[in-house]
């Protein structure tokens, strides 16, 4: 399989024609268990001597075929597939942390993102702190001996931001730590983190990747890249594990035991499995994901050209133009494309953003991205209404703002509801 092309392992990475009927399309095996062949057989089994279905908490086939399929596109060594992308991200967190220690995240990260780290996590007594991501040596002078990883988004909120992958990796590989990225916006179709020295990679695949705004799923790839064994600050994979008979990771699974880990300790333990229905509508929006994220792109640059022209309009954010800060590191890591998210700001301030979306017609109200369809929200009365207006402006939601995800409509549609919206806006 790894020697075709990106398309062609988007349509057929990890799937097989079904072995008991012959189905070409991958089957939704709607199954809690699966029975034993033997006493023998489910012994082994759950003393990991074999790999195997035992209970869709832990493995399911038509979930393994979606596995695969984002491991081969990530170019990875291990995929798992979990119910949310916040799923994902506590489960790849529960494999390299202990109480007391740190992960060291970028600044620019979704707003759900910002909140589990900050707060929820604090509960398991995981510390987090938050750096400007634009200067990448920002995170080499908050290191300390606590850090147990780098976090990171691709491209990433507010508004397309394109983070410094590289730069960021050597930064956490000097300290011997990984890199996690969460790679949401770009999809694999636009940048593959694993690539530019990225150890794990995580994804809320509820957006580009099914694409259709039709389940919630997340996903993570270990590169199996990282020397779990190079200090002891990993013990969760190197020390001997109570629940396995005293088995140790690093030693038995090598360069797949984090994603092991991840899967029969993290999703066994605390339990976000995806549903296999839901693994299935993301499998098959990844067949498309290609086609989709090209489109996607070439409408947002369109759109963002032309909102640049208006006269309602006081700025544009999409690393796409080429006077945006961003727009080098857009030609360096995703040349085909700067991603469909960005933000703008509206002349009228808070009033023209408000009657903005309630004027659209085409586009979708709501707080989601990587849908099908155009949608916009208005930060500044929604996601982040709770902040004041200091505070709004810190977190690129100030009373101006308006994030869209341009859809694959055709742009023309996109660019007269933009235009007509605008217009009824005007004061
Ligand atoms: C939506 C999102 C998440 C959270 O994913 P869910 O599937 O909603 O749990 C994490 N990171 C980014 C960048 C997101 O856009």
């Amino acid at each position: 399989m790894s020697d075709y092309g990106f398309d062609t392992l988007a349509v057929h990475a990890g799937a097989h024609p079904d072995p008991a009927t012959g189905a070409r399309s991958t089957p939704i095996y709607q199954t809690t268990s699966f029975v034993f062949e033997s006493a023998d057989q489910a012994a082994a089994l759950f003393n990991l001597q074999v790999f195997g279905n035992i209970y869709t908490r832990i493995m399911n086939p038509t979930t393994a075929v979606l596995e695969e399929r984002i491991a081969a596109l990530e170019g990875g060594r291990v995929g798992l597939a979990t119910a949310s992308g916040h799923a994902a991200q506590v489960i790849a967190f529960h494999t390299l942390m202990e109480p007391g220690c740190e992960i060291l995240a970028a600044r620019q990260l979704y707003g759900g993102s910002l909140n589990q780290l900050s707060q929820s996590f604090a509960k398991f007594n995981w510390g987090a702190k938050f750096v400007d991501a634009t200067e990448p040596e920002n995170f080499r002078r908050e290191l300390n001996e606590k850090t147990r990883c780098i976090f990171i988004e691709s491209i990433a909120n507010p508004g397309g931001f394109i983070t410094d992958i590289e730069a960021i990796a050597a930064i956490a590989h000097s300290a011997g730590i990984p890199l996690i990225v969460d790679n949401t916006f770009a999809t694999p179709y636009l940048i593959r983190p694993i690539e530019w020295g990225a150890d794990v990679v995580v994804h809320s695949a509820t957006k580009y990747l099914n694409g259709h705004g039709n389940s919630i799923a997340g996903l993570i790839v270990d590169s199996g890249k990282f020397d779990w064994g190079q200090n002891n600050k990993f013990p969760t994979l190197t020390e001997p594990c109570p629940s396995y008979h005293g088995m140790r990771f690093w030693e038995t699974f090598g360069d797949m035991a984090f994603g092991v880990a991840c899967r029969v300790l993290g999703l066994r333990d605390l339990g976000p499995a995806l549903s296999p229905m839901n693994a299935f509508l993301t499998l098959t929006g990844i067949e498309t994901l290609p086609l989709r994220m090209q489109k996607h792109c070439d409408n947002a640059l369109e759109v963002a050209r032309w909102l640049k022209r208006h006269p309602k309009v006081a700025w544009v954010n999409y690393a796409g133009l080429e006077d945006d800060p961003c727009y080098n590191l857009h030609r360096t890591y995703c040349p085909k494309g700067a991603g469909s998210v960005f933000t703008f700001g509206v002349t009228g301030g808070y009033e023209a953003g408000v009657a903005l979306v309630n004027n659209v017609r085409l586009f979708s109200h709501l707080a989601n991205v990587g849908d099908t369809r155009s949608l916009i929200i208005h930060p500044a009365s929604t996601t982040h209404r709770q902040l004041d207006d200091d505070k709004k402006r810190a977190a690129g939601a100030g009373p101006e703002v308006i994030r869209v995800s341009i859809g694959i409509e055709d742009a023309k549609d996109i660019i007269a509801d933009l235009d007509q919206a605008l217009n009824a806006a005007a004061d």
